[in-house]
């Protein structure tokens, strides 16, 4: 009989494969929607340091018309009325300039240091009021001129510079007489203190919004950022009450260079920003991404382990198969053969006849207890073995075992010697413990030499009885005493042997043992501890008392319970 087909590795690798795609799969969709995160993420920022940007401009603008409104054009038009560009005019000192008719934040007759008249043709400097340093004329001469031919603008009549010269911040605001044949004659304007002009960084705060209202909804605009403005060289002249974090912000410059040149930096208040972006800011999709790609992982790997047990299982039972085959065949064969002898009547002699139906008698009883043990396995497969335990003394049913064993052991040379305490009594089912001592006496001689002994022990430990079948055999590895009491499991090295075995004697009796209530397991046999011999020694253990006795009791012991070494 050929050996039983493998199951079909290709298979189990080709779902192994597309669990694993199922996990690339999950990595690209996770990688995608982080790219996509990171994606909305950008354009959120792009969008509020567009709204930083607005700002800006709006600031620039609106602070810008308030210091030509406000400020700088009301300076002029007083110059202008005080005649003050005329050469034949005395230069009249800030105090002494015509009162504008409006009240302004920033009045600038409050603010002037000193009036100026500057002679284009011939350099001449002349002032009134506070008397500006040797410094601040000198700059004032090397300043004005370029100023007026490159940043002074003829149709507004208007040049502002604001500077820090010699120590002190300074709005310079001049405009250009002409002379009658139109050519620029003198410069004519006052100086400033700069910083006098805070007001008018606030002024039209509620009309000229940094923000357009659709977009803000109820806010308080100009809470929605802060405010730094600098000279055009960086030094700070003004800055918001309160400050935030520039992390969306943005810069921007007057317009107009003749209104100074300053310059403006916005800042949203992050805690509002995201306000301003539809749906908010984009959160993090990472923990999230990472718990679930984790979690498919995990899932993957567990398909793939339960995908290897079942492979494993699969070629267990191939095994299974194979073992069975192998093990009805010897015994079904020796039968054939010394039964066509003895009916062909070739055997010789009396001893040969009886030899031969020793023969037929023992392999028939090989059978028997191999069928025995694939019904208990089947029943138990299915859930249905249902045992009787009663009350029995346990040496004559441990005798009797040894007894039905003894030919078969004497087959092999095998010498059975017990070792029984006298009347030990347990709850047992008789047939059960037939089946497991016969299955434990089977394997010592399977697996141990020829012409050993093996002592069957039967004593009562911790108010339980032990029945101890020793062998001389190889012994099992520390590693695996617990996986031979598995279905179908057999040792590496039994595996394809010349030793049939189907793997589940022991499965058989660690399940019997289990429905009494015991425990089984496997140790050194003594013999192999005091280093004569290697061998193992398997126990059964079982309860005096009946399991629903016991069970009320403390120490109870599960009725399904396993067994460990
Ligand atoms: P099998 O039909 O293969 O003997 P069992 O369930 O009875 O199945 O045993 C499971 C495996 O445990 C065996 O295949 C063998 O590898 C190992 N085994 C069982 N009993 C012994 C023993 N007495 N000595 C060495 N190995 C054993």
């Amino acid at each position: 009989m050929s050996v039983a087909s493998r199951p079909p590795r290709p298979r189990a690798l080709f779902v192994a494969a597309l669990l694993l795609l199922t996990l690339a799969l999950a990595g690209a969709i996770a990688l995608q929607a982080y790219r996509n995160f990171l994606g909305h993420k950008a354009t959120a920022e792009r969008v509020l340091h567009d709204y930083a940007r607005l700002a800006a401009a709006r600031f620039a603008n609106r602070t810008e018309m308030n210091f030509y409104y406000e400020n700088f054009s009301p300076a002029m038009d007083a110059l202008m009325r005080a005649k003050a560009g005329e050469p034949d005019v005395s230069l009249p000192a800030p105090s002494r300039l015509p009162a504008t008719t409006e009240p302004h934040a920033a009045d600038f007759r409050k603010l002037a240091r000193y009036t100026f008249r500057y002679n284009l043709r011939n350099g001449h400097l002349e002032t009134a009021g506070t008397v500006p340093s040797l410094t601040v004329r000198k700059w004032l001469r090397d300043t004005l001129p370029p100023h007026r031919r490159t940043v002074y603008d003829p149709k507004e009549h208007l040049g502002a510079i604001v500077r820090t010269v010699d120590g002190l911040s300074r709005a310079i605001i001049y405009t250009v007489v002409n002379d009658n044949a139109g050519a620029p004659r003198t410069i004519v304007g006052l100086e400033e203190d700069a910083r006098g002009l805070e007001p008018l960084y606030t002024a039209d705060e509620d009309r000229a919004a940094l923000w357009p209202r659709p977009l803000t909804g109820g806010v308080a605009y100009d809470s929605l950022g802060s405010v730094i403005v600098t000279e055009a060289d960086g030094r700070e002249l003004y800055r918001s009450p309160t400050q935030y974090a520039p992390t969306f912000s943005a810069r921007d410059s007057f317009e107009h260079p003749m209104m100074g040149a300053m310059r403006v930096q916005v800042a949203l208040r992050p805690d509002l920003a995201p306000k301003l972006v539809i749906g908010g800011m984009p959160r993090s999709n990472v923990p999230m991404l990472l718990s679930l790609l984790a979690l498919t992982a995990g899932l993957v790997v567990a398909a793939l382990l339960q995908l290897r047990r079942e492979y494993e299982l699969s070629r267990l039972r191939a095994d299974f198969v194979s073992g069975v085959s192998h093990e009805l065949r010897t015994p079904l064969a020796q039968i054939r053969m010394f039964s066509e002898t003895l009916l062909l009547g070739r055997v010789r002699s009396d001893e040969e006849r009886e030899r031969s139906l020793e023969i037929i008698d023992q392999e028939a009883r090989r059978l028997t207890h191999l069928v025995e043990n694939l019904l208990h396995f089947s029943r138990s497969e299915r859930r249905l073995t249902q045992l009787s335990p009663a009350p029995a003394p346990l040496p004559p049913l441990v005798s009797e075992a040894a007894e039905g064993f003894a030919p078969l052991a004497a087959a092999r040379g095998v010498t059975l010697c017990s070792e029984l305490t006298d009347g030990v009594v347990a709850p047992v089912d008789a047939d059960a413990l037939h089946q497991m001592l016969l299955n434990l006496l089977d394997n010592a001689v399977k697996y141990g030499p020829p012409g050993q002994t093996v002592p069957l022990g039967l004593t009562v430990a911790d108010g339980r009885a032990r029945v101890s079948v020793d062998d001389e055999g190889p012994g099992i590895p520390a590693a695996d005493r617990e996986r031979i009491w598995d279905r179908f499991w057999r040792l590496e090295r039994d595996r394809g042997s010349a030793v049939a075995g189907t793997g589940i004697g022991l499965s058989v009796v660690r399940e019997l043992v289990g429905l009494h209530g015991g425990r089984t397991w496997v140790e050194d046999a003594p013999a192999s501890e005091r280093g004569d011999r290697a061998g193992s020694r398997f126990v059964i253990e079982l309860p005096l008392v009946p399991l629903a006795q016991a069970a009320s009791g403390p120490g109870s012991v599960r009725a399904d319970a396993g067994a460990t070494a």
